[in-house]
């Protein structure tokens, strides 16, 4: 397999999941929903990748857990990392963020459901906020982010809408599927 210098990686802290990027991130969606802030102890700060970039190179211990039926959670059996959600229909990945080994070239492009946000921190001003669900935040070219890029990240011209149901982000009445 041909190593692209652009190529992304990243795991779980035990390293027993790796997993790579071939293209562009998007630039990362902080997620202040209930589920997000109790399955990661504070927030859910996730980029993402395109499906066809997107590979699992080891996966030994990792664990899916549907909070609802719009989506199931990655995570690490054996060290407890969170890694990724996985949108039903959805042709991207959410990674979380912190799990990148190199992320130069990322910033934060939205807040979303902040309206579930704990009181105890804040949110940096002039970042875009959404009390639900709805973003949209441009999906790079596929070189746009990538690590061998020129600084001055261009942007893909057309931004993706997300839209996630409330169920998924509050979903305490929809059984756990796993
Ligand atoms: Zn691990
Ligand atoms: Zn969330």
């Amino acid at each position: 397999m041909h190593i692209s210098k652009s190529l992304r990686t990243g795991g779980c802290l035990c390293g027993a999941v790796r997993y790579s990027v071939a293209g562009a991130l998007r630039p990362v969606v902080v997620c202040h929903c209930t589920q997000c802030r109790r399955m990661t102890g504070h927030v859910m700060a996730a980029t993402a990748a395109r499906r066809a970039d997107f590979r699992l190179v080891s996966e030994r211990e990792l664990k899916w857990y549907a909070a609802s039926n719009e989506a199931r959670r990655g995570f690490l059996r054996r060290c407890g990392s969170t890694l990724f959600w996985e949108g039903v229909g959805r042709d991207y990945i959410s990674i979380a963020a912190g799990s990148l080994d190199e992320s130069r070239g990322l910033t934060i492009a939205c807040h979303i459901f902040v309206a579930d946000k704990g009181d105890y921190y804040g949110i940096e001003p002039g970042t875009p906020q959404s009390r639900d669900g709805t973003f949209s935040v441009a999906f790079p070219t596929r070189e746009g982010n990538r690590l061998d890029a020129a600084p001055a990240g261009r942007r893909a011209p057309g931004a993706f809408l997300e839209k996630r149901r409330r169920r998924d982000a509050r979903g305490d009445r929809t059984p756990a599927r796993e």
